[in-house]
């Protein structure tokens, strides 16, 4: 059936492009032959490619006000999971390339994660683990956290990067970042966040949070699709990951996709500063509440992690639960039908039957992690859209014959 307004409720999967956004992009979207005068490439040295420079680098200056850092410090990519493969890939390389030209010809590196990440943090790891690399992964309690201490216990004479996430994408647990970057140093490792999903969410300033590297995706904040940034503090040891051209100080070869910067920077100057942080968060911290609430009041429905009321140690956008008695899949399906759009895993592997693999990793037993449903939230998002979803679960429930 298909509906003329969706309550869209699957924001971490991906968010629509704010009206911000939209509106600086516009100039870089138009058509035809006099469009290039805006559209040029920002290698050229003609007006067309100088004018294309300068709002790239405008669109830098911009992102970096709002990340907190400089500007000569961040590279624009293609998504998040390029600037995950790029900063895992590129420090451990850069890493050992520097202990074997200092005499260490046979040096095998470690690297440090949690076994709740993204696969764009995972599948590098396990790939640079296939070509000889030590891995630790280190498991999260029952709530999703880890903790600087396991980071600590970890480390060993040979590890040179920790990569742990700000934010998980399916239950929402924040991690204790500046603690985990200290225990990182303090065992000479450098660190790395995957930031995608802290990002507009909760406070995030680089260079309060003394990490080496952190990723970002434009459109989990409402930006534009296949962009993203890599911050590396200056003078981080990282070895490109794409070579061709030589853009973004070399660290990111390829013609730049300006109107996906210029995007991205107006979504990020909307969601971080200070007012829309304080404001939003707020607001959806108390549908996020009211949605726990609504869904464990039901006998079959269990939430996934402990998250307390008004609770600033999960996302606030962000309700993860079980259901027991009915699967993933036949939800989402089912909730669909009604014109509410939810998520039973991560969007890239929603389309297998296989059980949560976080929820698993949290001990949730695999039965029950075939009924997880999560709920994620933005700044479009009303009370409207959670009064419909209430009514859109409660038809689901009588359908199943669950209370
Ligand atoms: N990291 C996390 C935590 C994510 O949630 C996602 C997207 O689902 C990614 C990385 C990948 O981001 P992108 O879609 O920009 O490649």
């Amino acid at each position: 059936m298909e509906h003329g307004k969706f309550a869209y409720l699957d924001w971490a999967a991906t968010a629509p492009l704010c009206f911000e956004a939209a509106r600086a992009m516009a100039p870089y979207l138009q058509g035809g032959p006099d469009s290039i005068t805006s559209q040029g490439n920002a290698n050229s040295l003609h007006t067309v490619g100088r004018r294309a420079f300068s709002a790239m680098e405008d669109a830098r200056a911009s992102l970096a006000s709002s990340l907190r850092c400089r500007p000569d410090e961040l590279f624009f990519t293609a998504g998040a999971t390029e600037s995950d493969n790029t900063a895992i890939f590129g420090i451990v390389s850069a890493a050992v390339k520097a202990r074997r030209a200092k005499g260490e010809p046979a040096f095998v590196p470690h690297v440090v994660s949690t076994a709740i990440e993204h696969e764009a943090v995972l599948k590098p790891i396990e790939e640079l683990k296939r070509r000889g690399a030590q891995v630790t992964l280190i498991k999260p309690d029952t709530g999703g956290f880890v903790t600087a201490q396991q980071v600590e216990s970890a480390m060993k004479h040979n590890t040179v990067l920790v990569s742990v996430m700000a934010a998980n994408n399916e239950v929402g647990s924040l991690q204790p970042i500046a603690q985990c970057a200290d225990a990182a140093h303090a065992g000479g490792a450098l660190f790395h966040t995957d930031a995608v999903q802290a990002l507009g969410k909760v406070a995030f300033a680089c260079r309060d949070l003394g990490i080496d590297a952190a990723s970002f995706s434009a459109h989990k904040i409402a930006g534009p699709k296949g962009t993203g940034a890599l911050f590396l503090r200056k003078g981080t040891p990282c070895e490109p990951y794409l070579l061709g051209g030589g853009q973004e100080s070399g660290m990111r070869s390829g013609t730049q996709n300006v109107s996906g910067m210029v995007g991205f920077a107006a979504a990020a100057a909307a969601c971080t500063s200070d007012a829309a942080l304080s404001s939003e968060v707020e607001r959806l911290r108390g549908m996020r509440d009211e949605l726990y609430r609504f869904l464990c009041s039901h006998r079959s429905v269990h939430s996934s992690v402990p998250c307390a009321p008004g609770s600033t140690d999960y996302l606030p956008n962000v309700v993860n639960v079980t259901v027991d008695g009915l699967e993933s899949e036949t939800m989402v399906l089912r909730l669909d039908r009604e014109g509410v759009q939810v998520s039973g895993g991560s969007a890239c592997s929603s389309k297998s039957l296989a059980p949560n693999r976080i929820l698993a990793e949290l001990g949730i037993p695999r039965d029950l992690a075939l009924g997880a449903l999560r709920i994620s939230m933005g700044r479009y998002t009303t009370e409207e859209d959670i009064a419909r979803f209430k009514a859109a679960f409660r038809s689901l429930m009588e359908w199943a014959g669950l209370d």
